[in-house]
């Protein structure tokens, strides 16, 4: 007997990884118009993340509240600000503080001021 579990878990893992990406995607679309579907979707995108054991990305992450998981855009419902090596996000939604580890690599190019999180 063969088993293909091994193999089946890893080809939902992916599944998964598909479908949060793409309820990032229309959680981003859907902001202005209605914050209430958006919030619906990173819901959802949080499920499966549980469900199948699957880790939000970086980016990911730090498009959502850690505290009341609502989805955050900057200059909208969050404050971004930089203190020394560390991203503070403040989200105006339950207004509590999340903290990155400020990475020079994307996060802030100096020479970039066109990056959306600074907007
Ligand atoms: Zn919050």
């Amino acid at each position: 007997m063969v088993h293909h579990r091994k193999k089946n878990k890893d080809l939902s893992k992916k599944i998964a990884e598909e479908r949060i990406q793409r309820l990032f995607e229309l959680a981003e679309q859907n902001f202005h118009d209605n914050p209430a579907r958006t919030h619906r979707y990173v819901t959802l995108a949080r499920l499966i993340s549980m469900r199948y054991r699957v880790r939000f990305t970086r980016d990911e992450k730090r498009k959502i509240c850690k505290h009341c998981y609502h989805y955050l855009v900057p200059g909208n419902n969050c404050r971004i600000r930089l203190k020394g090596q560390t991203v503070l996000t403040t989200c105006l939604n339950c207004g509590k503080q999340s903290r990155y580890p400020y990475s020079e690599k994307s996060d802030l190019n100096h020479s970039n001021h066109q990056n959306p999180m600074f907007d």
